[in-house]
């Protein structure tokens, strides 16, 4: 009975060592790679239900990796937030994408929101809100084309120097949105004393929206405390036409979705908006 489970141990042993390994590559790797300029911009466009027209895209970053292709942020962004990557990657980001946003500006294109991600670490940088400014400045993007998206969880670490972030924020004329909402753990009630703009319903809700009534009865209940507490809101995943009209039924703003487009390089955004796509 000793020799199998010895065995496993070892096994276990070897896994989490090769997982280790795995992980050291590809932070060494990560960072060759911020050098290289493998990372790169994707946008998916926010659309107004109620005109149709794309209002505003989401940066969503890409590695362009010389021999494994494109790879996923889902895969590289957890172990950047570990090994504190993020940091200068997030730093890239911010600047590509109001750099993005000013090019289509200059180019004729109507004005555009630019919305960023900002994990915890990211957000608990002590200089953010200078650095903000100073990126702003840099790339000649007003304010008010910026948005920034947060989770829940990144707010209530530490409640009390989030607000004072986000009140300069606002007070610069940056927007808030409050990322994945649903779930987390707090309350809309929670939430509250946080101000934000806008509430993104998580894409776990809306997938299957009108195929199980419990997420149209979340998803409902969220619309109705959002419009009375004056937010925005924005559903994330849309894919289908069903989902779309629910949505548009029950007065939600935007939309985010493959229903309308995946995310984009910034070229074939720019088409999509030349087009004048709309639904
Ligand atoms: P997120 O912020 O929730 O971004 C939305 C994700 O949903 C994106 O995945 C997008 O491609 C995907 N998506 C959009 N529409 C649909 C749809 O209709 N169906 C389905 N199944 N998926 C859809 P992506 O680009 O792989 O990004 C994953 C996550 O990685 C993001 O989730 C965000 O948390 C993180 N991330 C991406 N870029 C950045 C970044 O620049 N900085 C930080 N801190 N995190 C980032
Ligand atoms: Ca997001
Ligand atoms: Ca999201
Ligand atoms: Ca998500």
């Amino acid at each position: 009975a000793k020799q199998p489970g010895n065995r496993r141990y070892q096994f276990y042993i070897a896994s989490i060592g090769a997982k280790s390994q795995e992980a050291f590559e590809l932070e060494i790797q990560m960072r060759q790679a911020l050098e290289r300029q493998e990372f790169q911009l994707y946008y998916q466009p926010k659309v107004n239900l109620l005109t149709g027209q794309i209002e505003g895209a989401e940066a969503l970053v890409r590695w362009n990796h010389p021999q494994r292709g494109i790879i996923s942020p889902v895969e590289f962004i957890p172990l950047a937030e570990k090994t504190g990557l993020i940091v200068p990657l997030g730093e890239w980001v911010l600047r590509q994408a109001c750099h993005q946003a000013r090019v289509w500006q200059d180019q004729g294109i109507y004005p555009l929101r630019i919305a960023v991600n900002l994990s915890p670490r990211q957000f608990n940088q002590s200089n953010l809100t200078n650095f903000v400014v100073d990126i702003l400045h840099e790339t000649g993007l007003n304010p008010h084309y910026l948005e920034l998206e947060l989770t829940e969880s990144t707010l209530v670490q530490n409640p009390e120097s989030a607000i004072a972030t986000l009140q300069t924020f606002k007070a610069l004329g940056i927007r808030i949105s409050i990322d994945d909402f649903g779930t987390g753990y707090s309350a809309l009630s929670q939430l509250k004393k946080f101000p934000f703009d806008v509430l993104k319903i998580d894409r776990s809700f809306v997938c299957q929206l009108t195929e199980d009534s419990r997420d149209e009865a979340i998803t409902t209940a969220i619309l109705q405390m959002a419009r009375s507490l004056k937010l925005k809101v924005v559903a994330e995943g849309v894919e289908t036409l069903s989902q779309l009209n629910f949505l548009k039924g029950h007065q939600c703003d935007e939309i985010q979705g493959y229903w309308f487009s995946p995310p984009l390089s910034a070229e074939a955004f720019a088409d999509l908006l030349s087009t004048g796509k709309k639904f």
